[in-house]
Parts: structure tokens; C-alpha cells; sequence
């Protein structure tokens, strides 16, 4: 019987703020794009569908009075797991028609389209956290200028492949002791286009594209995570004969900040206090990502607390507002004491009757 709460790894008792953030973990832990292990489809599934019935009150309250095992063996209404996919994942692939309007279905020309290219891109924790816009240098096939990507001489046409008659294709027959085969195939000479160029673009070649380095603009949005990857529509190397250009793919990573540890769109900043800080209360400075905050620690703290700085978390990617700063307070043993300390550390005890 399916735990989901378990699945999950929270509690009970756990909010929707928990769920959601627990959900996102996982899921981006395990999503399909990233993690190639055998059996990460079924585990994605699961975490999705997890998620799907305890982040519905209405879903979760009937999963909380009855479990799994549903009277009537039924699922949930209006349950549809296919849905998971598209509508309440945290996505990936998709994550560029959100943020840059893009649009997925891509312009079928004939002739062959040209490869999409990926570039890895590493930024820094502020710059995820406020968004940037990076130039990047990509060495790729554009069309040729000369020939518009013709391949031919200007003025002059390409005409029709005397190999293959313009069909693009040619039967060859093939002779076994089974007897012979005929078999149709690419036609070699013209590669299938059908035409072959006569005179050729001077500056191409013929090949109607030229390989040469060129700056892209790619928008990183607030909030971004390692493990996105970005579409830059068609910045990819450009296509042959009319074929379309391939777009280009921004892997991100998000460099580890020494000062903070990221869960999602929260961070953790573990601060040190002294034991008289910790056993009298004091206010220490915290660094934020926008800037320094006040935290007053009470008298009596112990070591392992946490404070939270509400809203002073990394932004949500595809919601408003931000995630929380959690800091996690750990208290110092004071070491190397000398004599009058330690005496006064002994009077304290016995004023104690420790
Ligand atoms: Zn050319
Ligand atoms: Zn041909």
C-alpha cells in the first residue's frame, strides 16, 4: 500500500508549504531529464502522484479518513494522472515557453534542419536569485550571407540531380545467392535533395551555411535552479536547403554559495553564537541576499534552533513571492578556558548544583 506522505518524506502533520517544497525536491531530483537511472520514470510518477492528492484539500481529506485502499476500490475523482505532466509539475523542458514565449512547434521546411547545440552555463547563487541576462558566445552554422543559403552562385539555381532525376532517391539492385534485391536508397549524389548545385556560392562552397561565432542573449530567470535547461529558439547551428535551425540548449548550474545551504527556494545559513550569547540573548547581523538583517536571539537559545527570515529566500520560479532563510543556530563550546574563567565556570556550576 502506497505511503504518500512517506513518498513524500514529511510528516502528517505537514502544511502545504511543506508538501510542496518536499514535492519539488523530489521531483526535480528524480525528473526524467535529469536522472537516468532505471526505474526514475516510475518513481517520478510516483512523487507526482503523491503530490497530486496531497496538495488538493479536498483529495487529501478523503486519502486522510480512508488511506489508499479507497471504498469501492475507485480512485479519487476527478483523479488524472496525466494530467501531472503538463499542469502541476515544476517543469523542465517547458520552462522556456514560460519565461521566453517561445513557441514549440517548429516551422517544417524541406531539406535537412539544423542540430540543436547545448552550452553550459554556471552562475552564481545572487545571480539566480535576482535573474540575469548573459551574453554567450556560440560558434555555429548561420547562413550563408552570399547565397542566402542557397549554396549557389547569386543569379544562378541549382538544377534538378541527374543521378536520381530529381527524386532523391535511386533503386540499386542487389545480387545474393537467394536471388536479387532491390533496394531504395538515398541518393548519393545529391544526398537526397534532389538538386545538385552547378556553381557553386564562392563563399559557402555550396554548402549554403558557414560556421563562424556569434553572441546570443540568453534571459536566466529569478529563481533558477541546477538541472533547468533553457531553449534559445533557433540558435542552433542554421539548417540545409530550407531546412529549419536548431535551437540551442542552456544547461545551468548554480554554483554551491559558501553561505548558504539551498532546499528549493529556501536557503539555510547556519550562524555560531557563544554560550553567553546563546544563555544571555543577543542580536547578531545575518547576511541576506539583499542585504544585512538583524536576528535577536532570545536568552535560553539552544544549540539546533532555527530562526526564519520570512520571505528572504530564493524567489519562486513559477510563482510569486520567495521561499524563507532559515537560520540554524549552533552554539560554540567556549575551549582553552583560563584559570579565572574556568573558576567562574565552576562557581556558576555550583551556584547551578550542577
Ligand atoms: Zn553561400
Ligand atoms: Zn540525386
Amino acid at each position: 500500500m502506497k505511503d504518500y506522505y512517506e513518498i513524500l518524506g514529511v510528516s502528517k502533520q505537514a502544511g502545504a508549504d511543506e508538501i510542496k517544497r518536499a514535492f519539488r525536491n523530489l521531483a526535480r531530483k528524480h525528473h526524467p531529464d535529469v536522472n537516468k537511472e532505471a526505474g526514475a520514470a516510475d518513481k517520478f510518477k510516483e512523487i507526482n502522484e503523491a503530490y497530486q492528492v496531497l496538495s488538493d484539500a479536498r483529495k487529501k481529506q478523503q486519502y486522510d479518513t480512508f488511506g489508499s485502499a479507497q471504498p469501492g476500490g475507485g480512485g479519487f475523482g476527478g483523479f488524472d494522472f496525466s494530467s501531472a505532466g503538463g499542469g502541476g509539475f515544476e517543469g523542465f523542458g517547458d520552462i522556456f515557453e514560460m519565461f521566453f514565449g517561445g513557441s514549440q512547434t517548429r516551422r517544417r521546411g524541406g531539406g535537412e534542419d539544423g542540430s540543436d547545440l547545448r552550452y553550459d552555463m554556471t552562475i552564481t547563487l545572487p545571480e539566480a536569485f535576482a535573474g540575469v541576462e548573459k551574453e554567450v558566445e556560440i560558434a555555429h552554422y548561420t547562413a550563408c550571407q552570399t547565397c542566402k543559403g542557397t549554396g549557389s552562385k547569386p543569379g544562378a539555381s541549382p538544377t534538378k540531380c541527374t543521378a536520381c532525376g530529381g527524386a532523391g532517391q535511386v533503386r540499386r539492385t542487389q545480387r545474393t545467392p537467394l536471388g536479387a534485391f532491390q533496394q531504395i536508397t538515398t541518393c548519393p549524389t545529391c544526398q537526397g535533395a534532389g538538386e545538385q548545385i552547378t556553381s557553386p556560392c564562392s563563399t559557402c562552397h555550396g554548402s549554403g551555411r558557414i560556421k563562424s561565432s556569434h553572441k546570443v542573449k540568453v534571459k536566466v530567470p529569478a529563481g533558477i535552479d541546477s538541472g533547468y535547461r533553457l531553449r534559445v529558439t533557433a540558435a542552433g547551428d542554421a539548417g540545409r536547403r530550407g531546412g529549419s535551425p536548431g535551437d540551442l540548449y542552456v544547461f545551468i548550474t548554480v554554483r554551491d554559495d559558501p553561505r548558504y545551504e539551498r532546499q528549493g527556494a529556501d536557503l539555510i545559513y547556519k550562524k555560531v553564537i557563544t554560550f553567553s550569547q546563546a544563555a544571555l540573548g543577543a542580536e547578531v547581523t545575518i547576511p541576506t541576499l539583499v542585504g544585512q538583517a538583524t536576528l535577536k536571539i532570545p536568552a535560553g537559545t539552544q544549540s539546533g534552533s532555527n530562526f526564519r527570515f520570512k520571505g528572504k529566500g530564493m524567489p519562486n520560479l513559477r510563482s510569486r513571492g520567495h521561499g524563507d532563510l532559515f537560520v540554524l543556530v549552533e552554539v560554540e563550546t567556549p575551549q582553552n578556558l583560563t584559570t579565572e574563567q574556568a573558576d567562574l565556570l565552576q562557581k556558576f556550576a555550583r551556584l547551578r548544583n550542577e
